[in-house]
């Protein structure tokens, strides 16, 4: 069953208000009244090719592969990046071993600090350009990489700085040193963050880096090599392989690294971990999630509608922690819904550069594909749909925020990772049912709760099998707080001094 766009009609007529009323046109606030605001692009170079960073400086890869990198927004191609292969990260992985045996892991850890504090103030200084690229590369809207990435980047370089010089603090009664060289793979939901997340704690640990960026989005980690080279970060301390899976594969493999992190799909995240079985290597995993968001009916239904549309449709809803399956209390649910569908249809979507968008570009084909199967597929299985009558681009990946009712917990949307802006709500009416349903996932990265009530938010958040839970709101992050998951959402935790954790050694106690 489909149902599309209860909006009230286009134009009403002036005197239909209250009778006798003087007759004045209505303010409009619906989604087509908004001029455009589009940010602009001047600020950005990018060039028409890349090479890789290797030893403090762009090298031309010796795999001759290239591979473009498009704006998901219009289906224009960017730029052209090189596809490292094997010989080129084992160049990479050489020259992080040597920056970490000649100095790096011996540096004074305020000394390490002060370059982190460098990157931390140069990334804010050029913030947005970083913005306005990692818009234009990855299809998000301005304003979340305008006013989360980008600021949230530049935080994990300054909040690991201070931990640089401190480790001996962080972990009492145990001295901490680094594991050596690190190799890192990360997404491309949020691609400056996730090289920050991975990149600050590892530095500031003592380890040297060879990161492998997305292949849908790798200009932001190509004009962060400038930023490492402004910094006078040594040469070797991180390396930039670009590249598409098998360069990933490739940097896991290698024999020269000693630890690995992850983010992405729990498919390649398992395949990693059978790669590394028995290698001694560390690893930590960070992989998909099917959050559980839950409303329960003393909660405060105005916040907690922006809650669940910010839980949901940030980011296009391709967020590994996006609150997915909405939990509502039934006595509630009637009036939630109604909300929530109100809310929607004034949700803009369409071009990411435009300040006033909400809902931007899907990440690619491939990823627009998918969305549209697993829609398609909740449609097939007797749930009920529901999307706002917006105009989408004629150009480029886009996909109307949707909304599923009547979904059972055996569909497919209930259960699989969509990763994109689909919501499928359930129904409860205790909280043992609620912390059932919740739990009711091989996934175990977030949850969320709605209430009034102190006790129950413990209670609650107790009982939830998932590495974060939020109480009143969803989707916050912050370097001081630990970010991770259970079961096929991974292992090992990125953010405070847990996540410091991840890329140390403890001598004097156990870990
Ligand atoms: P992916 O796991 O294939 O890609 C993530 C990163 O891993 C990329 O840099 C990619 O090049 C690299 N990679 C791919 N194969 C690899 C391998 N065998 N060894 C090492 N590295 C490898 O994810 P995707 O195909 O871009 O997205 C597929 C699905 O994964 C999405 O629909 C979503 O459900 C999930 N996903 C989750 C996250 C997250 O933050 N947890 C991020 C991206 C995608
Ligand atoms: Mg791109």
């Amino acid at each position: 069953m489909s149902e599309t766009g209860e909006h009230l009609p286009a134009s009403i007529p002036p005197s239909a208000g209250v009778a006798g009323a003087v007759a004045a046109d209505p303010p409009d606030f619906g989604p087509e009244s908004y001029a455009p605001a589009p940010e602009s692009t001047d600020l950005v170079q990018v060039a028409d090719e890349y090479g890789l960073f290797i030893g403090g400086e762009m090298v031309p890869a010796q795999s001759d592969r290239m591979a473009p990198t498009v704006n998901p927004a219009t289906g224009e191609t960017l730029a052209t990046f090189s596809v490292g292969g094997p010989t080129d990260v084992d160049r990479a992985v050489l020259a992080a071993r040597e920056a970490y045996e000649s100095h790096w892991r011996d540096m004074s850890g305020s000394v390490r600090a002060r370059y982190l504090y460098r990157i931390a103030r140069l990334l804010a200084e050029r913030s947005r350009e970083f913005a306005v690229l990692e818009t234009l590369d990855g299809g998000k809207p301005i304003k979340e990489s305008r006013d989360v990435d980008i600021p949230l980047a530049a935080a994990h370089f300054f909040h690991h700085a201070g931990w640089a010089d401190k480790l001996d603090y962080a972990f009492a009664g145990a001295s901490a040193g680094p594991l050596g060289v690190v190799g890192q793979v990360i997404p491309w939901n949020f691609p400056l963050l996730m090289a920050a997340w991975k990149l600050a704690p590892a530095l500031a640990a003592g380890n040297t880096v060879v990161l492998k960026p997305a292949e849908t989005t790798p200009l932001t980690a190509l004009l962060l090599t400038e930023v490492l080279q402004d910094a006078d970060l040594p040469p070797g301390v991180v390396n930039i392989v670009t590249g598409d899976g098998a360069t990933g594969a490739a940097t896991v493999a290698h024999p020269g690294i000693d630890k690995v992190a992850f983010t992405g799909s729990t498919a390649v995240g398992k395949e990693i971990q059978r790669t590394l079985a028995g290698t001694g290597r560390r690893l930590t995993l960070e992989l998909g999630g099917k959050a559980a968001n839950i409303i329960f009916e003393d909660a405060a239904l105005d916040q907690v509608t922006e809650g669940i549309v910010g839980g949901i449709y940030f980011n296009q809803g391709q967020v590994c922690c996006a609150g997915s399956r909405l939990l509502v209390q039934e006595s509630v649910a009637d009036v939630v819904i109604t909300k929530l569908r109100r809310r929607m249809d004034t949700l803009l979507v369409g071009d990411p550069l435009d300040k006033n968008t909400d809902i931007g570009a899907i990440n690619s084909a491939a990823q627009l594909h998918r969305i549209s199967e697993l829609v398609s597929s909740g449609v097939e299985q007797g749930a009920e749909l529901y999307q706002p009558s917006c105009a989408l681009p004629e150009r480029g990946w886009f996909f109307p925020p949707t909304l599923f009712c009547d979904v059972s917990p055996s569909h497919r949307i209930a259960r699989e990772e969509i990763f994109g802006p689909v919501l499928s709500v359930l129904a409860f009416r205790t909280a043992t049912e609620a912390v059932e349903k919740a739990n009711n996932t091989p996934y175990g990265l977030s949850a969320g709760i709605w209430t009034e009530k102190g006790s129950r938010i413990l209670q609650m958040a107790e009982r939830m099998q998932a590495g974060v839970v939020w109480a009143n709101t969803f989707n916050r992050f912050d370097p001081a707080s630990p970010f991770g998951g259970y079961r096929e959402s991974g292992f090992g935790r990125e953010g405070g001094r847990q996540g410091l954790l991840g890329y140390l050694e403890l001598q004097g106690i156990g870990r």
